[in-house]
């Protein structure tokens, strides 16, 4: 016998990893060039030079018994230190690298953070449609209900009517991803202020403070316009980074909780985060990465070629005339399914290897994502087939 729920997470894929498997098998039948192939969200980008540079100099300079031992739990000092001292730099805060826990990428720091925040079975956390599918195997593992506000559409920004009635004394967190996965829309500052005056009303009516936990693993992927910093709006904020996105490491498992200390019962909330960490059997983040972190905190991705796709992609499905969620940041592009009906839609461009993500899992039923972290060529080629699908829609 074993647990039904970890049975259903282990044996049933994401859409995403459906499509993804279904591309690399179509590959082998039709050719790698003529599957065009928008499913996954892996950086194209190559890491940069100084984490290249970082990992070579390390193991040359340290013994391996200081390259691969266990850290500290909530990470080394040194590292967190240079972290902390670039987002005081960046954000003009004074925070302190005690408020700071590593963890292996922004999926264990949402998980422990979960954790930490959930009471008892009656606990809830908010999500905004579209949002990161995982949030809800993170949000019900932890033992709390994940609630779904429906999308604002087609601003994709946030119904505050809906969230209003959505909120009870239950609600622990409310969580905020911008720029988003997958509408690559960033929440503008109009939106963080009104969201933040809400919940300070809001907690002070429920008696506790009512967090956002602000996932933030593609603040450093921004082409247009700014992403409002959230401590900066509201105090009672939790931020979950990582650096998957913004230096293309997703398989080396590195980011960071950060609980800054104006956070209400800052010490518990931290120190519950560390107890979730060790409850899930993190033990510390990746030791390497927290050494290659070290140098390389002020290191910035280079977003060009994101850019470059995204124009290409937004110019030429507009053109043809998909309707299209403008991104300015991270590397999706929501796009409107012209029949209405993101899953036929989906299948119907599939039959021509056109590999595109029903919006369905997102909380999203009428739209698409598609992730443009590809090569900028292959968006070339896909073009005149995703006119071909657009033709076959209108008979
Ligand atoms: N949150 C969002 C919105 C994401 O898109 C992802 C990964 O794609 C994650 C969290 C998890 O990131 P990580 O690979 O750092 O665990």
């Amino acid at each position: 016998m074993v647990s039904k729920d970890m049975l259903r997470y282990g044996t049933i894929r994401s859409c995403i990893r459906e499509l993804f498997e279904y591309g690399k098998q179509r590959s082998l039948v039709v050719g790698k060039e003529n599957v065009y192939d928008f499913s996954i969200g892996n950086p194209s980008v190559p890491a940069p030079e100084e984490v290249n540079r970082a990992i070579k100099s390390l193991i040359d300079e340290l013994p391996s018994t200081a390259i691969h031992g266990y850290t500290s739990g909530p990470g080394s000092n040194e590292t967190r230190t240079a972290i902390i001292n670039n987002l005081n730099k960046r954000f003009g805060t004074d925070y302190k690298f005690t408020d700071l826990y590593l963890t292996a990428g922004a999926a264990a720091a949402l998980t422990a953070t979960f954790r930490a925040l959930t009471i008892d079975d009656k606990t809830e956390f908010i999500a905004f449609a579209p949002f990161f599918t995982e949030y809800s195997c993170f949000a019900t593992t932890a033992g709390a209900k994940l609630k779904v506000i429906p999308a604002d559409i087609p601003a994709f920004q946030i119904n505050f009517d809906l969230l209003e009635k959505s909120i009870n004394k239950n609600t622990q967190g409310v969580i905020v991803n911008s720029p988003n996965n997958p509408s690559g829309v960033i929440y503008t500052e109009e939106t963080i202020k009104k969201l933040a005056e809400l919940l300070r009303k809001k907690s002070a009516e429920v008696g506790h403070p009512i967090f956002i936990i602000s996932d933030e693993p593609y603040r450093e992927l921004v082409y247009e316009g700014k992403v409002p910093f959230i401590p900066h709006y509201y105090s009672n904020t939790i931020i979950c980074y990582s650096y998957s996105k913004s230096l293309s490491l997703p398989g080396e498992r590195i980011g960071y909780v950060l609980v800054p200390s104006c956070v209400e019962d800052h010490d518990d909330v931290y120190n519950a985060i560390a107890g979730a960490g060790r409850s899930l059997g993190y033990v510390c983040a990746p030791s390497l990465m927290q050494l290659v972190i070290a140098r390389c905190a002020d290191v910035e991705p280079d977003i060009r070629p994101y850019i470059k796709n995204r124009d290409l992609l937004y110019n030429g499905l507009t053109e043809i005339g998909y309707k299209c969620a403008k991104p300015s940041g991270a590397f999706y592009l929501f796009m409107e399914a012209p029949n209405g009906d993101a899953q036929t839609f989906s299948d119907m461009a599939k039959q021509l290897d056109l590999l595109i993500v029903p919006g369905n899992d997102f909380g999203c039923s009428s739209y698409v994502r598609i992730s443009y972290c590809v090569d900028h060529e292959m968006i070339k080629r896909s073009l005149p087939v995703f006119k071909k699908l657009m033709e076959k829609i209108r008979g």
